[in-house]
């Protein structure tokens, strides 16, 4: 029989950040000792405003439907937030939500890509980026960006993959799964490099915005670098400052032609995210934002604890991150050794099963991500669970010779 699937759905993989969590979390409850660290999520609970937010809009009757581009309270929470926040201005035409970030991004490929147009990508990425330029008939230009520079593209590295055929240059700060964190500077200096190729649109994932650490300061591209503001979309959400990942709800603002086409796919895919889920939104945005203080004070102490813990662990080194809950050790150190097993370690994918079988830690491998050889460990986790983790990865390379 010939194949009865679309090319489409042949090119791309499912996401591997989703499968090995849940694969992970089904042989914990298969009673297995395996501590999960593949999570994208933060581990505290939806804060109780928000909670009772839904449940009141379940009372209230909120609960028919919905405009996919936001409710009215919706919308204007949305506005209200990029211009305090990021101080800038969008009108009501300018900003949509949808089911998650993700279904964002794949809304504004699908409106805007044609076969064969190119996404520059810097790698590591966050998976799905390729993956969703590939269902848009677009092709993923990935681009490896150096650890030594913190993991994030140059101006000049930039400037050498723009073609006349690049339609979008993907941006993520700060980064899943490095943690890293464009400077305001950074940030300007890619801005004169995409002054220049007037072509090129931006999308910037800000999903990670809140979290972030010590003195260094979120800023987004078109904050930045007003002039590129008509041709960048500037993605957030609330599943990571909000924890509300099964909530399900992304937004943008954007130029206004990009945002009415994203809205003509959502009227023809999934209508809009939840009832429920715009009037908890509304809530989380434009209520008190107290506890995200809270929450990277805890997010902090693991990460301080964890790099130092990892780069006690033979073989791997493990630089400190700046935003987000991942970090990105390098495990270069234990490639070409083996283990007690006689199995030789050659790949990051190797390495994570070894530490899966032999100590029950799930990450995910940095192959997935774009760059190797490199592991994610998501310290969205207790601090005894990730204490615990590290010794187990500590005795892990101990034992590889
Ligand atoms: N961007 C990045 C970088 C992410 O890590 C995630 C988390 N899955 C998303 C976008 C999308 O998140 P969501 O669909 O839950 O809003
Ligand atoms: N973004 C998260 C992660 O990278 C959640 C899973 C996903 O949607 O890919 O693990």
């Amino acid at each position: 029989m010939t194949d009865i699937l679309s090319n489409k759905i042949n090119r791309i993989k499912p996401s591997l950040t989703v499968s090995i969590n849940i694969k992970a979390n089904a042989m914990r409850a298969e009673g297995k000792d395996v501590l999960v660290l593949a999570a994208g999520e933060p581990d505290f609970d939806t804060p109780k405003n928000i909670q009772n937010a839904g449940i009141n809009a379940i009372k209230n009757g909120d609960t028919r439907y919905v405009p996919g581009k936001g409710t009215k309270n919706l919308q204007e929470a949305i506005i209200n937030k990029f211009k305090r926040d990021n101080e800038l201005i969008y009108e009501k035409d300018e900003i949509t939500v949808a089911v998650g970030g993700k279904n964002i991004i794949y809304n504004a490929f699908m409106a805007t890509i044609n076969e064969g147009d190119e996404v520059i990508i810097p790698a590591p990425f966050w998976v799905s980026y390729p993956d969703i330029t590939l269902l848009a008939d677009g092709k993923p230009i990935i681009v490896k960006c150096d650890e030594e520079n913190d993991f994030k593209i140059t101006p000049d590295q930039l400037e050498k993959n723009i073609t006349d055929k690049t339609k979008w240059l993907m941006l993520n700060s700060p980064s899943n799964p490095t943690g890293s964190t464009y400077t305001f500077s950074e940030l300007k200096e890619i801005a004169s490099v995409l002054i220049k190729f007037p072509n090129v649109l931006i999308l910037t994932d800000d999903i990670y915005e809140k979290i972030i650490y010590e003195n260094n300061k979120f800023y987004t591209l078109a904050q930045v670098e007003p002039k590129l503001k008509n041709r960048t979309l500037t993605l957030n959400g609330v599943s990571k400052a909000y924890c509300m990942t099964g909530w399900r709800l992304g937004y943008a603002g954007g130029p206004k032609n990009i945002i009415a086409a994203m809205n003509k796919i959502q009227s023809q895919s999934t209508t809009s995210t939840s009832s429920i889920t715009m009037a908890a939104s509304v809530e989380a945005l434009n209520g008190n934002q107290d506890f995200i203080i809270a929450h990277n004070v805890e997010f902090k102490k693991r990460r301080d604890m964890v790099v130092k813990n990892l780069n006690l662990a033979k073989g791997i080194s493990c630089s400190l991150p700046t935003g987000a809950f991942y970090v990105y050790p390098n495990c270069q150190g234990c490639l070409g050794k083996k283990t007690e097993k006689g199995k030789i370690i050659n790949s990051d994918e190797d390495f994570m099963n070894y530490l899966l079988e032999t100590e029950g830690i799930a990450g995910v491998h940095g192959e997935a991500f774009g760059m190797s050889p490199y592991f994610r460990i998501s310290y969205a986790a207790s601090y005894e669970i990730l204490e615990d983790a590290c010794k187990r990865i500590i005795n892990a390379c101990e034992k590889l010779i």
